[in-house]
This record gives C-alpha cells, structure tokens and sequence, in this order.
C-alpha cells in the first residue's frame, strides 16, 4: 500500500526532528517542510496542506515555551492533532440501530467500487445482527443488476432490481418499501455510477434520494484518483446531502491523500476502508488511530479489539493482565507472535504496535518482517523455559546465545539481533503501558 510510504515519510521527518541535539526554529520549519513535502506527494490538497503548516507553526511557539518543556513532545503532539483535524469532519455519520428500519444510500462514480462495497457494508452488518437488504437502482448500466444479484447471493442477503424497468426512481422506492415491510433494518440502494451526461447523472441521483429519503447517503471514492477526489467529491456533495465517505481500494496504489482531501470536501467522516475485492476486506476507519499508524505511534487500542476478537473469551482476562503488567519476556513476545498470526496477516497488525511499523516491521517491508518473525521463532523454540520466562538481559551469557544459535542452525549474529529487538520491544512496551496507565487515571478522574 503506498499510503506506507505516506506513514514512512511521516515518521522520519519526526525522527529526525527528535533526534537534533537542539530543537529550534530551524529544526521546527524543516521537520514541517519535511511533512508538507510527505503529504503533497501523498496528494493532499495543496490549501489543506498549507492550512495544516500553519496550524502547527500556531500550536507551537517554541519562544513562548517555559523552560524544561519537552520541545519535541510538543511538536508531535501538535502535529498528531493537526494530522487529526484534517481527517476528521467534526461529526459522526450516522449510525444504523440494529431493528430500527433504515435506508443508506450509496453514490460514487463507476468504477469507484460502489456496488462491491455494497455488498461489504451489507455483509460487515449481518454479522454484527443486522437484517440487510440490496437494492440496484442502477438502470443505466447493463449488467449492474446481475453485478449486485450475485453480490448478494455470494453473502445470502436479499435483494430488488428489474431487467426492464428503466426508471431508476421507481426501482429504489419499489425496493426499499418491499424491503420495510419485511423488517429489514438496514436497506441499501445502490445508485447509477455514469451517465451520458454528467449532468442527468447527478438530477438523478438527487431523485432517487428524494423519493427514498435515506437516513445516511455514502460517497464512495477510489482511493487511487488522487488530486481528482477533492474535486469529485465536491461535486456529490452539491446534489445529495453526503453523510460519510467510503475509501475504496486502500490496498493497492493509492497515496491516502485523496482520503483526506474527500473529507474535507464533503465536511464527512470516512467510516470504512476497503482494502480488497472480497466480503471480509472493509476496515472500519477511526481517525487517531489511523493518523497513530501513519505517525509510526502505533495503534494500541485497535490491536487490543482485534486481539479480543480471536483470543478465546477465557484467555482474555490473562492476556490482558500480562500485556498490562508489562512484564514483557521473551515467552510473552513469543506468544505475541503466535496470535498475530491468528489475528491476520502479520503487517496489518504491526502497524497498530508502536515502534513496529518504524523498526521490525517498516510499512511497506512487511514481507520481509514476516520472515524475521519466524527466524525469531525457531530460536526462541530452541532456548529453555528459564530462558524465555526471565526478564533479566544478564541471563543470556555468551554460551546460552552459542547454543541457542546451534539450537536453531543461525548464526550467533542473528540471535544477538533478536535479542537486541527483544530489548527494544520490552522497553517499548513498558512506556506504552505507563501512558496507557496514564490515560486511564486521566478517564477515570474525568
Ligand atoms: P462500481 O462500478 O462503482 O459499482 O464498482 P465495482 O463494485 O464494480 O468495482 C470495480 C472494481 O473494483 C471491481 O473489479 C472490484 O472488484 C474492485 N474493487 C472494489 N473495491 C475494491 C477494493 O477495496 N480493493 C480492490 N483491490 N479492488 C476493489
């Protein structure tokens, strides 16, 4: 994904910034040309990216600064939060209740991906208790019944469409009353993506919102369109009263900016990602997590859900206390590994671990990552329970490494520099832990 390359970008020009001797308005104006050159590239609107410099130069006034701040805290912080804002639209899209019938409509141009992740939305609530319904209004497309009549085949949930109707209005009212009076909660209408004018594309999309009055209209965009997507976005927003915005194809080429760029021209939170062709490969999209993930900051709290998703219910509670304790041994990382297996694939859930995306795991080197991992692996199978349960660097004398290296048939190099990263992680992990502590003083005071 080259939205990594974004993230990688991002994350070196604050390392650099943490790593000067003297953080001064020299350092502060490069670290930030550093990121408007990052986030141009990634192609973000250029009067965002403008806005978002000058925003973090208000935030930061070095001058003003008491002494002993942490100059280096402050400007990340500064441009976390500011990264944040330009995501964030202010407000939550609407959500559906699960029994409270309601209509979502979608709009995009063709080709965006509208009608796949139709079917993803549909899909993503049936398994949460949703009752979804599919409905194509789109009458200008031949095939695009067939296309969505297989969509919802593929994840049984039902649907309404007409090979010969041609008024899409008709067909999405058709379809949504059918729909209401067989107590589906969440009723989906697909809409027409081109017309032979763009003009009529637009009329009728706006008829087909006001016949159906949906409760939440999605946009959703091609992650890859990048300049283009401030613009198009724009344009939906004139005719249809867009609530949230759907990214589509976050795995393959896109930069990420037109994301940001989407949600500024609709004023509409992003809600999902798509990141692949299939029923299962829609994310749900939150911003300081994502914004944590480009920063290289990590993503504690979503690994955690993700964690508590596929870790048997009762070996929660002892997973949770050990990563809380922050006793992190060397059978700890170990197990860490194993479930990230299980959770998916390896990268995905690196990046949300802080320091991983930067160090073991760089964004975009995943693969490679991987194979470390399962070095890593084979020497930890080869060390003793002593061994893996203390947290004390001074056990591991030379002669444990040379067996351990014999053990697994590395070279005594390679267990050094698993070693060296279990060092690393187990003191990442403690100053996690202890702003995690930190936090939730602060939520249980508030
Ligand atoms: P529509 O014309 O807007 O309804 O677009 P479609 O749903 O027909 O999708 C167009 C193409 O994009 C199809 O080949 C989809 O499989 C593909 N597609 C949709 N969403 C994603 C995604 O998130 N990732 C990838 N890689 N492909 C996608």
């Amino acid at each position: 994904m080259v939205l990594a390359q974004l993230g990688g970008s991002l994350s070196r020009a604050l390392a650099r910034m943490t790593s000067a001797t003297v953080v001064d308005e020299k350092v502060l104006g490069d670290c930030l040309n550093e990121i408007t050159r990052a986030l141009l590239q990634a192609d973000v609107q250029f009067d965002m990216v403008r806005d978002m410099q000058a925003s973090v130069k208000r935030a930061v006034d070095l001058g003003a600064l008491a002494a002993g701040t942490d100059k280096r805290r402050v400007i990340k912080t500064a441009v976390f939060d500011e990264l944040c804002n330009m995501v964030d639209a202010g407000k939550p899209a609407f959500a559906p209740k699960k029994g409270k019938p309601c209509v979502v409509m979608f709009v995009g141009l063709q080709g965006s991906g509208k009608t796949t992740t139709c079917m993803k939305y549909a899909h993503y609530h049936q398994k949460i208790g949703f009752k979804p319904a599919l409905v194509c209004a789109d009458t200008f497309r031949a095939g695009a019944f067939d296309q969505l009549k297989q969509n919802a085949t593929k994840i049984m949930v039902p649907f309404y469409g007409s090979y010969m109707e041609s008024d899409p209005v008709k067909i999405a009212v058709e379809g949504v009353e059918r729909f209401r009076k067989e107590n589906c909660d969440l009723i989906i209408v697909d809409t027409s993506g081109r017309h032979k004018q763009e003009a009529s594309l637009f009329e009728e999309m706006r008829q087909v919102s006001e016949a159906t009055k949906p409760d939440l209209v999605i946009f959703v965009m091609d992650g890859s369109i990048g300049q283009a997507a401030f613009a198009q976005a724009q344009a939906f927003r004139q005719s249809v009263p867009v609530g949230a915005v759907i990214v589509t194809k976050m795995d393959g080429h896109a930069k990420g900016g037109g994301a940001l760029s989407a949600v500024a021209a609709t004023k509409s939170p992003v809600i999902f990602i798509g990141t692949g062709e299939h029923k299962d490969e829609l994310e749900d999209f939150d911003v300081r997590p994502f914004v944590g993930r480009l920063l290289g900051m990590g993503d504690l709290p979503g690994l955690l859900n993700k964690a508590r998703q596929v870790v048997s219910t009762d070996q929660q509670p002892d997973l949770m206390k050990r990563l809380m304790e922050g006793n992190f041994t060397l059978r700890v990382m170990y197990e860490q590994f194993q479930n990230l297996g299980k959770i998916g694939s390896i990268g995905q859930i690196f990046s949300m671990l802080p320091g991983f995306s930067s160090g073991l795991m760089p964004q975009g080197h995943e693969k490679q990552g991987e194979a470390k991992i399962k070095r890593y692996m084979t020497m930890m199978d080869s060390m003793t329970d002593a061994e893996l349960d203390s947290a004390d660097p001074k056990l591991m004398k030379e002669s444990r490494i040379v067996r351990i290296a014999r053990g697994s048939g590395r070279p005594v190099r390679d267990v050094l520099d698993m070693l060296e990263e279990y060092k690393r992680l187990a003191k990442m992990w403690s100053n996690v832990i202890k702003r995690l502590r930190k936090s939730n003083k602060g939520n249980t005071n508030a």
